[in-house]
């Protein structure tokens, strides 16, 4: 299939709709030239009613704290590729979190893009997209070390949301040691498109 096809099918996609509540949307958002390809978990409600990938708390967390870049740096489709193993919103658990993204997802789609992007690095955020990368290791490790996929460098870090309070207490050694580093090379691959 050959990529823009690949597009088209992938946006109207409702391959989920007899697991949701809702109408699948697919969020995804950047160009395959882009240096950076972004993996998360899958859209929040936010996401899923603005159509904007990390349009929301845990949103503004990573860019504006993490990532120390502006809004238009982080949306402008020729930096960042945002996506995730879930494209749409799955809906909420009975605890008042997000369920977990559908796992057809990824097999549908996730080769794919990887295919297409020509991104220099990747960051994947939350346990739900590295357990895809990365079954059965320990998150801890593969957050605070250097990883590659598909031989390009690859940074591991949590989930932003406010949710993962306690991961953040316990793992004060993220914010001290290992965000500083990430946080270069989005900053140096950033720096070396322009
Ligand atoms: S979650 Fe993925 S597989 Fe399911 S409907 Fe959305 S795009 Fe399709």
């Amino acid at each position: 299939m050959d990529k823009d096809a690949f597009y088209r099918k992938l946006k109207a996609c409702r391959e989920c709709a007899s697991l949701f509540n809702h109408e699948p949307r697919p969020v995804f958002l950047g160009s395959s030239r882009a240096p950076i390809m972004q993996i998360s978990q899958a859209p929040s409600k936010t996401v899923h009613e603005t159509g904007y990938p990390f349009n929301d708390a845990s949103g503004e967390k990573l860019r504006r704290e993490w990532y120390r870049i502006s809004d238009a740096a982080f949306y402008n489709p020729e930096n960042f590729y945002i996506t995730s193993v879930g494209k749409c919103f799955p809906g909420k658990n009975n605890r008042g979190g997000d369920k977990k993204p559908p796992k057809i997802c990824a097999e549908l789609w996730l080769e794919g893009e990887l295919d297409y992007v020509e991104n220099a690095l990747y960051l994947i955020v939350g346990k739900a997209a590295t357990d895809h990368f990365f079954p059965r290791l320990s998150f801890v490790d593969l957050v605070m070390n250097d990883q590659t996929i598909r031989g390009k460098p690859a940074f591991v870090l949590p989930h932003p949301s406010p949710l993962n309070v306690k991961w953040f207490k316990d793992h004060p050694e993220f914010f001290e040691k290992r965000l500083p580093v990430i946080r270069r090379h989005i900053h140096g691959a950033l720096n070396s498109k322009s």
